[in-house]
């Protein structure tokens, strides 16, 4: 697929997305989770070195993972990169039931997250596609927010 026709395709699903005003990386998880039916988990985990994110879809729910040490930003970019996996329909690979039940115990094996993450490979278009989409998102949550400020700014004004 051409840069272009990647665009198309990414823009459309923004259109899809109403993104919380002001926007929030959590609030966000969650409206996606009650369009589809499914809980949305972040959850952190402590080193996780080499790899940033990850999407694990179980019978039940999403469990997006992130290491746990980064900073807000980061976090926030890490969990918009996986989302729009999520969202694009890049499945991740399928787990064993075992499996599943061990990555949702409170005390995960970051051994076992590399371990399923070295099935998951997603090709480079959809390596791609996720990270237009996640900037897409910033950039639109970044652009309603400008919106909301100046208008906020405008109203205050007209008190003096
Ligand atoms: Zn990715």
């Amino acid at each position: 697929m051409n840069a272009r026709r990647l665009r198309r395709r990414c823009a459309a699903r923004l259109r899809d997305l109403r993104l919380p005003v002001p926007f929030d990386i959590d609030a966000l998880c969650a409206r996606i989770a009650a369009g589809r039916g499914r809980p949305i988990h972040l959850r952190a985990i402590p080193g996780l070195t080499g790899v940033c994110g990850l999407w694990i879809a179980t019978d039940a729910a999403d469990i997006i993972f992130y290491e746990q040490v980064t900073v807000p930003p980061h976090r926030e970019h890490i969990v918009l990169h996986e989302l729009s996996h999520l969202l694009c329909d890049h499945y991740p690979a399928s787990l064993s039931l075992a499996d599943q039940a061990r990555l949702l115990l409170p005390n995960l094996d970051p051994a076992l997250v590399r371990r399923v993450l070295g099935r998951t490979g997603y090709s480079c278009e959809q390596e791609r596609e996720a990270e237009l989409l996640a900037s897409l998102i910033r950039q639109r949550a970044h652009a309603e927010a400008t919106v909301a400020d100046r208008l906020r700014t405008a109203l205050d004004g007209g008190h003096g």
